[in-house]
C-alpha cells in the first residue's frame, strides 16, 4: 500500500473544511470495506485519507412521520439490516443490507460506502501487477477498455446492493460540501459511465439518504443473484416495492436493478402493466421483458454470461412481484 497522511476530523464541519483542502488527492475512509481493498492493490493511491468514523452526527435512523425516514451515512449495513423500524415499515431497505457481501463486511460497510460502491470489472479489480500486465484499462492508467474496445466510455458494472432499494422508494441522498448542503434523487445522483459513476464534487461528502414519508409501509423485497451467496457482490439484483390495497391489488410500484449497468436503473413502464391489474403469468412476463430490456450486462465479470445476467434479472422481478404481493395478504 502506498503511504498517506491520516486525518481524523471530529465533526461534519471539520470534515468538508479538509477535504476542501485536499480535494482529488483525498479519499474518505467509512468501513474501508471497499477503499481499503482498491488501496491494497493501488487502484486508488490518495496522498490523504479521511477517517469519518468520528463523526457520530451521520450515525443516527430517524424517522418522522411528517418528514419521513433519514438514514445517516455511517449507520453500519448490519444496524440498517437489524433495525426494527427499518424492518416493520421499509421492508426493501432491510432486504437489501441483509444480503451486502459477507457479516464481516456488514459489520464494517456502510450506508454511505455502499453507495458511492466503486464500479467492479474484471479487468479492474485486480492487483497493479495483474493490471500492468494487461497493459492497464481506460477507467485507471490505460487508454482502452478491453470489454468494448473501441469506445471511450467504461461500462464497469455498479454493484451496490442498497441503491436499487432506495431507488424503488424514490429516496434522495444528503450532500454537504464547501458551497453549503443540498439533497439530490437517487436517480440523478447515479451516472451511467463507471469512470464517472456519479453526481459528486470532489470536495463533497455524501452524508445521509431521505426517504419520503408516503412510502412507509410499503411491501418489498430485494432479490440477488450471486456465484457465492454467503458473501459476494451481485451478478444482476432486484428490489421491489409496491404499495398494496386491501383486496391484493397492486396500488402502486416501483422496481429497480442492479450489477447489470454501469449505474443502478429504476425500469420504467412496470406501474402501467401492474396497478390495478390481477398478476398474471402474462403480466409477470412483461415485467421481466421490461426489466431485461432496462439491463445491459457486458463482460465485466467472468462469473456469469452476459445473455444469463439478462436472464436472471427477470426471473429475479417476477419472484420480487409475486413475494412482494403475497407479503401483504
Ligand atoms: Fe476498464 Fe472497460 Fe472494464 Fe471499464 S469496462 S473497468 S474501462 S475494461
Amino acid at each position: 500500500m502506498a503511504s498517506f497522511r491520516l486525518h481524523r476530523p471530529q465533526t461534519l464541519g471539520e470534515a468538508v473544511r479538509l477535504l476542501e483542502e485536499h480535494g482529488a488527492q483525498a479519499k474518505l475512509l467509512a468501513g474501508g470495506s471497499d477503499l481499503v481493498v482498491n488501496m491494497r492493490m493501488r487502484i486508488e493511491t490518495p496522498a490523504h485519507v479521511i477517517d469519518l468514523s468520528r463523526l457520530d452526527e451521520l450515525r443516527a435512523i430517524e424517522f418522522d412521520p411528517e418528514r419521513g425516514l433519514r438514514i445517516g451515512a455511517l449507520v453500519r449495513l448490519n444496524e440498517l439490516a437489524e433495525d426494527d423500524l427499518i424492518r416493520l415499515r421499509f421492508p426493501v431497505i432491510a432486504s437489501a443490507a441483509s444480503q451486502v457481501a459477507g457479516p464481516n463486511i456488514r459489520n464494517m460497510g456502510t450506508v454511505g460506502g455502499n453507495l458511492c460502491l466503486d464500479t467492479r470489472c474484471v479487468y479492474y479489480n485486480q492487483s497493479y501487477f495483474w493490471r500492468k500486465a494487461n497493459g492497464f484499462c481506460l477507467k485507471k492508467d490505460g487508454a482502452i477498455c478491453h470489454v468494448a474496445p473501441g469506445g471511450k466510455r467504461c461500462w464497469a458494472a455498479y454493484s451496490g446492493d442498497l441503491a436499487p432499494a432506495l431507488l424503488a422508494l424514490d429516496a434522495a441522498i444528503d450532500i454537504a460540501g464547501p458551497r453549503g448542503e443540498r439533497s439530490v434523487k437517487l436517480a440523478q445522483f447515479f451516472v451511467n459511465d463507471g469512470i464517472k459513476k456519479y453526481e459528486l464534487a470532489s470536495d463533497e461528502i455524501v452524508c445521509g439518504v431521505r426517504v419520503a414519508p408516503e412510502f412507509a409501509d410499503w411491501r418489498g423485497v430485494y432479490l440477488k443473484y450471486r456465484v457465492r451467496s454467503s458473501v459476494d457482490y451481485p451478478l444482476a439484483g432486484v428490489a421491489v416495492a409496491a404499495r398494496v390495497r386491501e383486496d391484493g391489488l397492486c396500488d402502486d410500484v416501483r422496481v429497480a436493478i442492479t450489477a447489470v449497468n454501469p449505474s443502478p436503473r429504476l425500469v420504467d413502464g412496470v406501474r402501467e402493466l401492474v396497478i390495478g391489474q390481477t398478476l398474471s403469468a402474462e403480466t409477470l412476463e412483461q415485467v421481466a421483458e421490461l426489466v431485461r430490456r432496462t439491463a445491459k450486462p457486458l463482460r465485466t465479470t467472468v462469473a456469469a454470461s452476459t445473455s444469463y445476467r439478462r436472464h436472471i434479472v427477470g426471473v429475479l422481478a417476477k419472484r420480487g412481484l409475486i413475494e412482494t404481493l403475497k407479503a401483504q395478504r
